[in-house]
């Protein structure tokens, strides 16, 4: 597994418009290291105190993005450095990460994420919920985070006609909530969908930002 190959030929398949998020969860620093020194320099965790340790451990260059489900008892951690929270689900949860973002004298970059997949365990809002998150005095009063798009994860499945579906049903939210409350907001942009397996129709499907883990760091070992 060599990870600069790895990282070069998924730069050659994917456009220039698409970012990559290296999702380095559950992988040693070490692997992290390989992936810096081929150039990557955005990095995804799920879990709060592995990225803080991680953070702590490699160069400060580094976007860290948090991109699994988040206990607002873990945003302290975060937010002196997190670069972008792709898991906003909950109006409790932005304000918490408006409240120590304020605390860091930053504005935290956040995206929604939606419930996109057939399967019950993944967390995320539907659209209406997204609707009344943003029409909500709390989140009008929130000045320390900035919302600048969407993110989602497709079912498990070989199915590609219905994980095509679901990111064409995540484009249509980007879509629709650009129209009704961020059509001012140049910064609203991010489409964050496609994995390892299905980020060729993510991409097809209007993904912005890609989060892959096993294609450029192999299974995940611990
Ligand atoms: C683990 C994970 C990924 C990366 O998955 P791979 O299949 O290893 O590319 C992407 N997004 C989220 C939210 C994840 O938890």
């Amino acid at each position: 597994m060599n990870i600069a190959e790895n990282l070069q030929r998924l730069k050659k398949s994917i456009p220039d418009h698409v970012s990559i998020v290296s999702v380095s969860k559950q992988q040693p620093v070490a692997l992290l290291m390989e992936a810096y020194q081929a150039g990557q320099r955005v990095f995804g965790e799920n879990k709060a105190q592995e990225l803080a340790l991680k953070q702590f451990q490699l160069p400060n260059d580094i976007a860290w993005h948090f991109i699994g489900h988040l206990q607002t008892n873990k945003v302290r951690q975060l937010a002196p450095f997190i670069s972008l929270i792709h898991s906003i689900d909950r109006l409790s949860l932005l304000t918490e990460v408006n409240k120590e973002a304020a605390k860091n004298s930053r504005v935290i970059d956040c995206l929604l994420q939606f419930h996109i997949a057939t399967e019950e365990t993944k967390f995320g809002m539907n659209i209406e919920e997204a609707r009344v998150l943003l029409e909500s005095d709390g989140y009008h009063a929130c000045a320390n985070i900035r919302i600048t798009g969407v993110m989602g994860m497709s079912s498990f499945s070989d199915n590609t006609d219905l994980v095509r579906k679901e990111f064409q049903c995540l484009h249509d939210y980007f879509l629709t909530l650009k129209r009704l409350f961020f059509n001012q907001q140049r910064s609203f942009e991010v489409i964050s969908m496609g994995m390892s397996g299905d980020y060729q129709i993510a991409i097809e499907e209007g993904s912005t930002m890609v989060r892959i883990g096993t294609a450029i760091f192999g299974e995940r070992k611990y």
